[in-house]
């Protein structure tokens, strides 16, 4: 769907049409979260064991609010989701392949 497409009909307006995925992407800004790695793996040891050794550290910006944070992904091989610690914002982050 194009942006033009989406604000003209509103967000609301449209999201009970779309299927899930997409829904998620819509609520998220659109599109995928953007994140950068800043440790993998963590630096976190208490992420480190709850995760078996496969946590990373990630930092983004929130695409509801606008504020630079970071967090840890526990498994990073799995779709993640979670709400913005400042707005509650839903958020989805997909694994990417690097
Ligand atoms: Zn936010």
């Amino acid at each position: 769907m194009s942006r033009q497409l989406r604000d003209l009909l509103g967000v609301h307006e449209v999201l009970h049409l779309l299927p899930t995925r997409l829904q998620t992407r819509l609520l998220t800004g659109g599109c995928e979260m953007k994140y950068e790695v800043i440790n993998n793996p963590s630096t976190d040891e208490e992420a480190l064991r709850w995760s078996d050794g496969e946590a990373i550290e990630i930092s983004f910006t929130c695409p509801h609010c606008d504020t630079d944070l970071t967090t840890q992904w526990l498994f990073p091989d799995a779709d993640m989701y979670l709400d913005c610690m400042i707005c509650h914002g839903a958020l989805h982050f997909e694994p990417r392949g690097d």
